[in-house]
């Protein structure tokens, strides 16, 4: 492991009279700051620092991360991997090398090696916050999703491809239940559970969300929140379990307007959850 950087409490005096004294120690727990840096057209890398290391999650590219982490003049001490596509894997095998960052991903995926595999039911710590590893099997076999329970403020979902604010991501290799189950066990996770996805695909979710329910005012006044943010080209993540609960489809196939809409679409949808499940995901997929 390498030492944390001293000077750099240093270096950030707010005031030129200020600028000759060390700032006084802060001895309280400094929080953990969460960055989404964006890459490609709308990945997002998730960053995870302490002022002086950082994990970063799903790194497709290494460019901007080592530029970022330069900038911030933080050490790269960890990298998390959700599952295999490319644009979450592709910048692991140079951040590794250009750092010595310590990698974990999912057991049962084709992964760039070495790295630690992971599995449901096991943890890692990482600087200082311990992280369940949850399976999430659905978009890919072996997706997983790292879960803080205990990070500062609220706890902290790292879900990959799985959840979206407003969807979820396409099942490339696995079933509607299996999917569906997966979802299930996200959203079970407390209502203040930041929700880190890697993709900036909110907006075109929410307006398959509002044909599926025109009548969720939730999901209005959300759509309202998110159009401001995209507006001003930020982030519309991290969203919450809460949130997700309250307007995403995809976890709303027990509620009576999301079973009618989809029987509309699909008349051979039944009300079981997995049959409404389906037809929303196969409808989503074609959906302009
Ligand atoms: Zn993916
Ligand atoms: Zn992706």
């Amino acid at each position: 492991m390498k030492q944390p950087k001293s000077a750099t409490l240093q270096t950030t005096a707010k005031a030129p009279s200020d600028s000759t004294r060390p700032r006084p120690i802060d001895t309280r727990p400094d929080p953990m700051e969460l960055f989404p840096l964006p890459a490609f057209s709308d990945n997002y890398i998730w960053i995870l620092h302490d002022g002086q290391r950082a994990l970063v999650v799903d790194p497709g590219e290494s460019h901007g991360v080592l530029a970022w982490l330069e900038q911030h003049s933080l050490t790269l001490d960890t990298i998390l991997i959700t599952h295999h596509h490319a644009d979450h894997t592709g910048g692991v095998a140079a951040l590794r090398e250009a750092t010595g960052a310590h990698v974990i991903g999912p057991a049962f995926e084709p992964m760039p090696e070495p790295l630690q595999r992971v599995s449901a039911g096991e943890h890692v710590d990482v600087l200082g916050l311990r992280f369940e590893v949850i399976e999430v099997p659905g978009h890919t076999a072996g997706h997983i999703a790292f879960y803080a329970a205990e990070a500062k403020g609220s706890p902290l979902l790292f879900c990959g491809d799985t959840l979206f604010s407003g969807g979820c991501g396409r099942l490339f290799e696995g079933t509607p239940a299996q999917m569906l189950d997966s979802l299930t066990r996200l959203a079970a996770l407390p209502a203040n559970t930041r929700v880190c996805c890697t993709h900036e695909y909110t907006l075109s979710n929410l307006k398959f969300a509002q044909a599926i329910e025109p009548d969720n005012g939730a999901l209005a006044a959300y759509v309202a929140k998110c159009q401001q943010q995209r507006a001003q080209n930020f982030p519309t993540l991290p969203s919450s379990i809460g949130v997700e609960n309250s307007i995403n489809p995809f976890l709303r196939t027990a509620e009576a307007a999301v079973v009618r809409s989809a029987q509309a679409h699909e008349p051979a949808t039944t009300a079981d959850a997995v049959s409404v499940f389906a037809t929303l995901r196969t409808w989503k997929n074609n959906f302009k």
